[in-house]
């Protein structure tokens, strides 16, 4: 039987750091559906739309990579899936408290589910979306930060889009 595992997320946008944790899930995985959150009462910098569109290019090469979006709670997709486990990312200490939190909920709704945490590689633990989207707020203002460090090319690609975020 294959194991496949869910990667949900944000993705706003997708980092070098998300795709260490996709690359080495794969490790693992023979499959790896990543799991777009619709963010639904957050507003993302990067629709929906976007967020898919810039994951799916990260792997365009990969046939083990399935990008799908989701809304509601996790543990309905994971019923409909049938897929028993969540790949997790953790950075620093103050991931482990809210991503424990997640995973003993998703547990007490699931008793399948079991999350899986893969550690951030030292050279991503300290990239995060969010700072990411301050830079790019900030070069939209004539800062020069290079985003190249901290994303792969499908976000820098979006990003030359007119008329995008
Ligand atoms: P969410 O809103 O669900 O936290 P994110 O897109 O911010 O969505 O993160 C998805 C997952 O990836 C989380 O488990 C998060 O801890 C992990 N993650 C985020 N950034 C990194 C990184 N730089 N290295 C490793 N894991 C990361």
């Amino acid at each position: 039987m294959k194991e496949i595992a869910v990667y949900p997320g944000t993705f706003d946008p997708i980092t070098h750091g998300h795709v260490d944790i996709i690359q080495r899930g794969l490790r693992m995985f023979d499959k790896i559906v990543v799991a777009v959150s619709t963010s639904a009462g957050k507003v993302p910098l990067f629709p929906l739309a976007e967020r898919l569109n810039m994951v799916q290019q990260a792997f365009a090469d990969s046939s083990y990579i399935q990008v799908i979006p989701f809304s509601g709670l996790l543990v309905d997709l994971m019923r409909d899936q049938q897929i028993n486990v969540i790949l997790r990312g953790i950075r620093t200490s103050s991931d482990i408290e809210h991503e424990f939190q997640l995973a003993d909920m998703n547990q007490q709704m699931h008793a399948e589910i079991e999350t899986v945490f893969l550690k951030a590689m030292p050279r991503y633990m300290n990239i995060s979306s969010s700072i990411v989207r301050e830079i790019i707020k900030m070069n939209k203002e004539g800062s020069r930060g290079d985003l190249s460090l901290f994303v792969p090319q499908a976000v820098m690609d979006a990003l030359q889009q007119p008329q995008k975020s």
